[in-house]
């Protein structure tokens, strides 16, 4: 189930959804029972993440500026340095006190600084992929739950994750800068939809159950999720 904001109100006659900069936004009439509009929701679902997909691609991520050549990794802070080299490539040098990843693009390539960053966001995306497939693994025995059918990462601007009915996962590449626990939070959050595609007490009590402190969870992505970018100043 996908989150969204609820607007009723009583001149409304009929349920509407808007999908606007990634946010659902459902309109309804007074009347209509929460119970009620979600299975509709539920048989919205495939059309919404069509939307949001299409959002998220018109999504420009190549236009994060690379200030101070830092980016997080799982709230670690990794220098960069920039190299040319024959091909192009990456290396994680694990150095104290800073960690450096050496990003080598071919002395060929046209736009360099294009290059420099879609090798950076290829890097976060296998760290969080690896880091991701890992711990699904992991919580999947734990909760005796079969293993989802698979598993993407896409920067999404205002979802951390989803799960759809054909046992589909998505994440959200920007939480490779969150700490390893809120990304386990997310993980558990979207392997208990297998079970409750919605936000009801069962699903919460299934959460609360494989991660006991979600409510922790939840407010620091509200706190610091906005801040969540790969470059920073
Ligand atoms: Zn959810």
């Amino acid at each position: 189930m996908f989150e969204y904001t609820l607007k009723r109100s009583r001149r409304r006659k009929t349920v509407a959804i808007k999908v606007h900069q990634q946010a659902v936004t459902v309109y309804a009439p007074i009347g209509v029972a929460k119970k009620e509009l979600e299975s509709w929701l539920l048989s919205k679902t495939d059309w919404i993440n069509v939307q949001i997909t299409k959002q998220s691609q018109q999504l420009d991520t190549r236009q994060y500026p690379l200030k101070n050549n830092r980016v997080v990794v799982f709230d670690d802070v990794v220098q960069l340095t920039f190299a040319v080299s024959n091909r192009s490539h990456w290396l994680l040098v694990k150095n104290q006190p800073v960690t450096t990843l050496q990003l080598s693009i071919s002395g060929r390539v046209k736009h360099q600084q294009l290059m420099y960053q879609t090798l950076l966001e290829t890097f976060l995306h296998e760290q969080l992929e690896s880091y991701i497939e890992m711990r699904v693994n992991d919580y999947c025995l734990k909760m005796a739950e079969a293993l989802p059918s698979s598993i993407r990462i896409q920067t999404y601007k205002r979802r951390w994750g989803s799960c759809n009915r054909r046992r589909e996962l998505t994440f959200n590449l920007l939480l490779v800068s969150a700490p390893q626990y809120i990304i386990d939070y997310v993980i558990v959050h979207e392997l208990a939809h297998l079970k409750y595609l919605n936000h009801s007490a069962p699903f919460w009590l299934r959460v609360s159950e494989f991660y006991p402190n979600y409510k922790q969870a939840t407010k620091w992505l509200k706190q610091h999720g906005s801040s969540l970018q790969w470059v920073f100043d």
